[in-house]
């Protein structure tokens, strides 16, 4: 009996469907390339309850209105489209298989597009402060949002004073706090702190709600107040499926790439934050163009013409 032929590899597959993998899929869909989108459905975009920074919407626009316009978009055009959890990328005789709980694919050249996660402070009704801008992530996205305003800061370590000094830009309302298992900090940064009149929390942080409009947070038997608390708890970056082919990374996980956003195994692409780089739409965006024309060329380059 014949073994059922396995399909044509696709020109290109892209893991992640957020505004780096769908800008992406419509760059090389209009290529006229093959392509396929395999999304695990979290991306960051869905969680800003207004984006004031992403060119284009003079009064902004929410995160979920602008990645259905982007899914919108890229439904156009003969883009497959799989739900999924990529949990292996290798490498083949034609480029590479990818392969995810009832799935897998071929394709010639990839792109990862696989963002980050944020790491979440421990408090209830996380999405729900969120939506109202009591919690924070991203004082580029939002620091404008929070100017003269009552700031807080969480932090486990040094990255807090950094955040913190970064937002004493917007407000002098500032205070850090640390969570129970944070880094003590050195002198010196606690002597930067003062200098820019940011306050430290005294003790850890022992609980954190909202209350009246505002967003509390309980540390060594006191209560503090703010309209708004940033997270400096770090991030998760989704570089494995790289790495574990032999792209290289920095220290904090970011993907290395050259200036065609091909990491060090080739054939492998990289765009918006999963690389390093500024955590944006507009850079997501930026480095998924770049990316999409090189792979574009790059096949080019093998087809006999
Ligand atoms: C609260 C908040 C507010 C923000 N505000 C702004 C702002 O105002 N302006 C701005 O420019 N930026 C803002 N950002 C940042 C912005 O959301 C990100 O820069 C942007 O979403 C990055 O796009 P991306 O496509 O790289 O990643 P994402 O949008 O995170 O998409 C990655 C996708 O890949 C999928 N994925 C991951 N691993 C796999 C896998 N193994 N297999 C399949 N799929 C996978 C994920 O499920 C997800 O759907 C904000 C972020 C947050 C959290």
């Amino acid at each position: 009996m014949a073994t059922p032929k396995s399909p044509p590899a696709l020109d290109a597959a892209i893991i992640g469907g957020g505004p780096a993998g769908l800008v992406a899929a419509v760059y090389l869909a209009r290529l006229r390339r093959s392509v396929a989108i395999v999304d695990a459905s979290q991306s960051r975009l869905a969680t800003i309850p207004r984006t004031r920074n992403y060119p284009g919407f003079p009064d902004g626009i929410s995160g979920p209105a602008l990645l259905s316009a982007l899914r919108e978009q890229a439904h156009r055009y003969p883009i497959e489209h799989r739900a999924g959890q990529v949990d292996a990328l290798e490498r083949t005789e034609e480029g590479f298989r990818l392969s995810w709980q009832g799935g897998d694919l071929t394709a010639r050249v990839v792109l990862l597009a696989s963002g980050t996660s944020d790491v979440v402070p421990a408090m209830p009704h996380l999405s729900q402060a969120l939506r109202s801008g009591l919690l924070r992530y991203c004082p580029v996205c939002d620091g404008y949002e929070v100017i003269d305003r009552k700031v807080g800061v969480i932090a486990n370590g040094p990255a807090g004073v950094q955040e913190a000094r970064y937002l004493r830009h917007f407000t002098p309302d500032l205070t850090l706090f640390m969570t129970p298992d944070a880094q003590s900090l050195a002198p010196a940064e606690r002597e930067r702190l003062a200098q820019a009149g940011i306050r430290l929390a005294e003790g850890a942080v022992e609980s954190i709600r909202e209350w009246d409009g505002r967003i509390s947070v309980r540390h060594g038997g006191f209560e503090t107040a703010c309209e708004s608390l940033y997270s400096a708890l770090g991030l998760e970056v989704h570089s494995t499926l790289a790495e574990r082919i032999g792209a290289r990374t920095d220290e904090s996980g970011y993907l290395l790439t050259d200036r065609h956003q091909e990491t060090d195994a080739p054939g492998l692409y990289a765009a918006g934050d999963v690389v390093l780089g500024l955590n944006q739409i507009a850079v997501a965006a930026g480095t998924a163009a770049i990316a999409s024309a090189a792979m574009h060329l790059a096949l080019t380059r093998r087809e006999p013409r």
